[in-house]
């Protein structure tokens, strides 16, 4: 998997400062951020980042089809950079942590013809919601 800042390089995007910034906090592996976190990491970088430039650039990175927005109901729409590898999300309801994950027996996942309403599918999201780990220890502490 070649990085977010390597595939925009190699696009000729026009790295400013700000957008490199941006990009940079983007840049990983299970990284889905909300455009608030993503302002927060980069304006430790680049301090006098505004607002308008973080939503510009994601704007821009998801039109482009470099960055997805993710959205998982009950939070922000989150920004993952995770767009060459086809997954599908692992949730948390108690603290919104997000991770990848690739299910076992998506690809025989079949609708029925008489439920497609017509459509002509393209893809299929699957969002697997539990507690995380470090959630359920809080939780147990916090009984405890
Ligand atoms: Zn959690
Ligand atoms: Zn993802």
């Amino acid at each position: 998997v070649t990085s977010l800042l390597d595939r925009l390089r190699a696009q000729g995007w026009r790295l400013t400062p700000q957008r490199r910034a941006v990009a940079t906090i983007l840049d990983g592996e299970h990284v889905h951020l909300t455009a608030e976190q993503v302002l927060a990491g980069a304006r430790r970088v680049v301090p006098e980042l505004s607002q308008a430039t973080v939503y510009n650039t994601l704007n821009e990175l998801v039109a482009m089809g470099e960055v997805n927005e993710v959205r998982v109901k009950g939070t922000a729409s989150q920004y993952d950079p995770n767009v060459g590898d086809r997954h599908h999300h692992l949730v948390c309801h108690s603290c919104g942590m997000v991770y990848d994950v690739h299910p076992v027996g998506i690809d025989d996942l079949a609708l029925a013809r008489d439920e497609r309403h017509g459509f002509s599918l393209d893809e299929v999201e699957v969002t697997f919601r539990g507690i995380c780990s470090s959630c359920a220890e809080r939780g147990a502490a916090t009984r405890a």
